[in-house]
């Protein structure tokens, strides 16, 4: 893979001494999930303090910076843009000042109703600070309410369609918020009795803290000194939609996502991809990193030795999170290099999470081709990706997807390799442990559990700006 692009990270805890020092590396494991930009907001009680920038989380946080924002009580964010341009405005946490106080707020997911929602602002004459979804939310939190805090947030929140897992900062508060499909992850943990909250439990792991549980689809956590208080906000419970994906290939493997291991399910998909499409072949070769685990299950399935034949550079960013056509194509090359060696007249099983446009697997079966790769049969671990995703996988327009517009053989010439076989939707459904209707597979057949309610583009806010 991979030329779909991710979108964001988020990390929080509230009321440790080492707060804004947790939540650099909370964020530090989570740069898999974006990579252009990154934010931390903390509190003391009073008002809050942010540092956003372009640029990684070890390059945007010094010493100095940390020093700057040490509070007992803190968010983080890394982004990639799925709507809005990749600026500083848009990095978060977006930070605003309203008639309760100053409000923070981290997003991941992508709202399919915020075009809806910002022309009805803008009507009123509401300004816009970025060209984000994230703001609208921002917007409907800041209105004018008459209710209680939980019943405005209720009322807000219910507005939304979408995925959103968001962190949102007062002074006082630190709230979780899950949408009511629970398409991105979102989970809870405990460092040293302080609440911990993280888009996947990697990042609770690299503080220390203890992974509790995952905000459920359509629960609102809130911490302050009093304590935790937890309420759902939907009219009515809905069926989960999680984001299959997410266990395909974003998050990380040593993750917990939506309740299981993220490196179990991807063996299981290889194991069935071995099922589902044998092949004689010598070696069984992952695209690393994202192919490794299912590259081993389909090696221990099928008892072809597993080899690693490409050797990736981990000083290039993952090559489709950088966001022009003319960065991606740059880093292609420079990512992965091939171990000529092992590959040599051997007949290889190249294990891969997903075809996207094609043009980055093209230029790697040409590395094998010129290595001297006898045989090249490629398994991907899930179906063709045919359709967009309107809830935060910036996959590119239905055009450019590859098996939008080609069969599997088509795809196979246009790719020059001896066979192609993906997994199977069922077989994708048959390696995860949750119900088969409890995720979201839209990509792969076009059900949309939440309709989009205009035409999207991950620029639809930006002519305004
Ligand atoms: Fe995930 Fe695909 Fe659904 Fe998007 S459409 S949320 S990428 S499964």
């Amino acid at each position: 893979m991979s030329e779909a692009r991710e979108y964001c990270g988020l990390f929080g805890i509230f009321g440790h001494p080492e707060a804004v020092h947790k939540t650099f590396y909370g964020l530090y494991s989570l740069q898999h999930r974006g990579q252009e930009s990154a934010g931390i907001c903390s509190t003391a009680g009073k008002t809050l303090l942010a540092h956003r920038s372009m640029g990684l989380v070890g390059e945007i946080f010094t010493r100095e910076v940390l020093e700057s924002l040490r509070n007992p009580v803190a968010i983080g964010h890394v982004r990639y843009s799925t709507t809005g341009s990749s600026t500083i405005q848009n990095a978060q946490p977006l930070l605003f000042n309203y008639a309760a106080g100053p409000l923070a707020i981290a997003h991941n997911g992508n709202l399919v109703n915020s075009g809806q929602l910002r022309r009805d602002f803008e009507e009123r004459g509401s300004i816009f600070q970025t060209s984000t979804d994230s703001e609208t939310i921002m917007h409907l939190l800041a209105q004018p309410g008459g209710r209680g805090e939980k019943e405005h947030m209720i009322w807000a929140l219910r507005q939304l369609r979408g995925a959103f897992s968001l962190l949102l900062l007062t002074p006082r508060k630190m709230i979780a918020v899950r949408d009511r499909h629970g398409f991105r992850p979102l989970c809870i943990g405990v460092l040293d009795g302080a609440p911990v909250a993280a888009s996947e439990t990697c990042a609770l792991d690299i503080v220390g803290a203890k992974f509790l549980r995952d905000v459920k689809p359509g629960e609102v956590v809130e911490w302050t000194a009093e304590g935790e208080q937890s309420y759902f906000f939907p009219e009515k419970p809905e069926t989960p939609a999680h984001c299959i994906f997410e266990h395909v290939y974003f998050s990380r493997p040593d993750s917990l996502v939506f309740g299981e291991s993220v490196h179990k399910v991807r063996m299981n998909l290889g194991r069935r991809l071995a099922e589902e499409s044998p092949v004689s072949a010598d070696l069984v070769i992952p695209i690393p990193d994202s192919g490794n685990d299912a590259a081993l299950g389909f090696s221990q399935a099928s008892g072809i030795p597993l080899e690693y034949g490409f050797v990736r550079n981990h000083y290039v960013g993952r090559t489709f999170i950088q966001p022009t056509q003319g960065a991606r194509v740059s880093g292609v090359g420079l990512k992965l290099n091939i171990i000529p060696e092992v590959v040599k007249d051997r007949r290889l099983v190249v294990i891969d999470d997903s075809i996207i446009r094609g043009t980055t697997s093209r230029s790697r079966v040409r590395l094998l081709r010129q290595a001297g790769a006898k045989e090249i049969h490629m398994r991907i671990s899930c179906p063709p990706i045919v359709h967009p995703c309107y809830y935060g996988i910036d996959f590119p327009t239905t055009e450019e997807l590859v098996a939008s517009r080609m069969t599997v053989e088509e795809i196979r010439r246009h790719l020059e390799i001896d066979s192609l076989a993906y997994l199977s939707l069922e077989g994708l459904l048959g390696a995860v442990t949750n119900p088969k209707d409890h995720y979201c597979t839209a990509c792969y057949n076009g059900q949309y559990r939440v309709p989009l309610a205009e035409q999207f583009s991950k620029l639809l806010h930006e002519a305004k700006c």
